[in-house]
């Protein structure tokens, strides 16, 4: 079982990591929030144990993203606030359980526990366009058998454009999804993204996925 420890405070990290080592579990830890984001969408987890206040990028953005990206791995948040707003937040963005700091150690192994008993029931995908297959639970992407080398990011767009295959989907829906929504949309950062996943996905191979929309956006099709 292994478990990814975001958390900014080295004491209360340690503190975590060294108690769920000694009771069998593999740990692995993240000292930032897009560090987090990073290791949860390239390494596989059982669960993850993700602080709120992180610097860079908070607790909730980053399981939001995870969940965008149908990184579907059970997260147990660390908050410092116990207000009802928080956690409702927090269960809307997909967290499954909360844990007000300060906390015994038992106390976080029961939830940890929990959680891994939920865990099994969640729904994992595949999705086939043309030779292009995706497989989410792997996070890996293949064509023609030929595997992929792509970025969180170049995947999680990749994965979208999938999920809807053969529609078009616009700009703004596309930046809204893949990146923060305060993202700025005019921005040519999806127009860099597209050409280096072009590249990866398209060039090497005769048949084109990826189309272009002219003013309106981008549809990944296999005819
Ligand atoms: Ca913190």
């Amino acid at each position: 079982m292994r478990i990814l420890i975001v958390e900014d405070e080295k004491k209360t990290s340690a503190f975590i990591q060294k108690g769920l080592t000694e009771q069998g579990f593999v740990t692995a830890s993240a000292g930032d929030g897009e560090e987090g984001l990073d290791v949860a969408m390239t390494e596989k987890f059982d669960a993850l144990i993700v602080d709120v206040m992180l610097p860079r990028r908070n607790g909730w953005s980053l399981v939001q993203q995870l969940r965008a990206g149908q990184v579907d791995t059970p997260v147990l948040f660390l908050t410092a606030r116990d207000s009802v707003e928080d956690r409702v937040k927090g269960l809307e963005l997909g967290a499954d359980d909360y844990l007000v700091k300060p906390f015994a150690f038992s106390e976080l192994l029961a939830r940890v526990r929990t959680l891994l008993r939920r865990a099994p029931a969640r729904r994992m995908d595949l999705y086939t366009v043309g030779d292009l297959e995706i497989d989410l639970p792997r996070w890996r992407a293949q064509r023609a058998g030929q595997e992929l080398q792509l970025t969180p990011k170049e995947f999680l767009l990749l994965t979208h454009l999938a999920k809807s295959a053969g529609e078009v989907l616009t700009r703004e829906s596309i930046v809204e999804h893949v990146w923060d929504i305060h993202f700025n949309p005019c921005a040519n950062v999806l127009d860099v993204m597209m050409r280096r996943l072009r590249a990866k996905v398209d060039h090497p191979f005769e048949k084109k996925l990826l189309h272009t929309v002219r003013g309106v956006g981008y549809v990944l099709k296999a005819d």
